[in-house]
């Protein structure tokens, strides 16, 4: 690593960093702290702990609503519940996804014994490319999973065409997108089915969770089934199933959360506008965009360093963790160099020129309603600095 002059490279050489404490990528936001605790004790108190207690059910209500689909199947998490929509649509063979995207999408189709398929991304937007998807289809493809790269929408019009011109079936993990817009609907009523992640480094937690979000009716009873090891009543198995349950506790957690949702996703949104103005300028390092068009949990606080940045994105991420800027390099090197992946497509770089671009030069910065706009100051004069050198 090249040597960082100024107050940067005291820290690394052992000055105080600038923040005594770390302050991370994906806190976990708290919403209402005396309602979930009050719910707590009406769980105790019910000594319904789990199987689709009155929380997860009014949960499941209050998130349907919330995105106007109609179902809203809770899950224990939200690897689970792609792995449930990816049977109950009857997806085999192959199917195409990005290979930038957290490694769940790719691992829920191998877990189920599918081959994922791994498109390039157009890297202005940095979602799935439609041409690129086209160029992967084969006799074995069954379908496509999409993912809401950061929130921002997916090319979800293009995609369908696509779908429906070779008869794959189209599902989106929408894990990063909830609360986003599509052409000013909600996300969540897009392809097959759409699945979210409650997880805790999610905008919105249940601390661990997720669901599978439909308007389809069949299948979203194949997948309250197979949550629950297929039982349809007492003793009658009717269908092959896992646990996929969500508990009360977390159901709880979702339903203080999501009272505080509208402010959480408004301070998010203040402090990207607060990044966007303190990193303008500086070469090489460009904050990723919202369209102001469009909602988003504003979540993602995502840089691009370019060649003109004098620091090397590596550089730049050491030098932050030794400020306690615990800022994260996200989906890097891309799931097809993930050794399982990398052993199954050993020649995958060679179509995805622009994922492996876009995968060097990522940075996610922290974000959140523990964020102070002082700390932002900070983080992005310790950018300017680096930039520079
Ligand atoms: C978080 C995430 C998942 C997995 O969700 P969990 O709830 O952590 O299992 C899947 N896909 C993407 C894109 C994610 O970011």
């Amino acid at each position: 690593m090249k040597a960082i002059r100024c107050n940067v490279d005291l820290a690394i050489n052992g000055a105080p960093p600038a923040f005594t404490e770390p302050v991370h990528v994906g806190r976990p936001n708290i919403g209402n702290r005396e309602a979930f605790l009050q719910r707590v004790n009406q769980i105790l108190d019910n000594q319904w702990l789990t199987n689709n207690g009155p929380m997860v059910q009014e949960f499941e209500n209050r998130i349907a609503k919330y995105l106007g689909v109609k179902h809203c199947v809770a899950m224990c998490n939200g690897t689970i519940a792609l792995e449930i929509a990816i049977r109950a649509l009857g997806l085999e063979g192959e199917v195409i996804v990005p290979s930038w995207t957290f490694v769940a999408t790719a691992h829920a189709l191998y877990w189920q014994g599918i081959t994922p398929v791994f498109a390039d991304i157009d890297p202005a937007t940095h979602n799935l490319d439609p041409d690129a998807v086209r160029r992967m289809i084969t006799p074995r493809t069954s379908g496509i999973i999409c993912v809401h790269l950061w929130g921002r929408p997916a090319p979800i019009a293009e995609l369908q065409a696509i779908a429906d011109e070779h008869g794959l079936k189209l599902m989106f993990d929408a894990a990063h997108a909830f609360g986003s817009t599509y052409k000013g609907q909600s996300i969540g009523r897009f392809g097959a089915c759409e699945v979210l992640s409650f997880h805790a480094t999610k905008a919105f937690n249940t601390m661990e969770g997720g669901a599978v979000v439909t308007n389809d009716n069949e299948l979203a009873e194949a997948m309250r089934l197979m949550r629950n090891f297929g039982f349809k009543g007492y003793d009658n198995i009717i269908h092959p199933g896992t646990n996929g349950k969500m508990i009360e506790v977390c159901a709880a957690m979702g339903l203080a959360n999501l009272d505080s949702v509208d402010e959480i996703f408004s301070i998010n949104r203040r402090n990207h506008a607060a990044y966007k103005q303190a990193l303008a300028g500086v070469p090489g390092i460009s904050v990723l965009d919202y369209d102001a068009t469009e909602r988003n949990s504003h979540h993602y606080i995502v840089i691009e360093i370019d060649e003109r940045c004098s620091a090397r994105r590596d550089e730049i991420v050491a030098a932050l963790h030794a400020e306690n800027i615990l800022a994260r390099k996200y989906f890097w090197p891309g799931c097809h160099k993930m050794k399982p992946y990398r052993d199954l497509f050993p020649h995958a770089e060679l179509l995805l020129e622009d994922t492996r671009t876009v995968a060097q030069r990522v940075v996610v910065l922290p974000n959140g309603t523990s964020l102070q706009l002082q700390d932002i100051t900070t983080i992005a004069a310790i950018l300017r600095v680096l930039a520079a050198q």
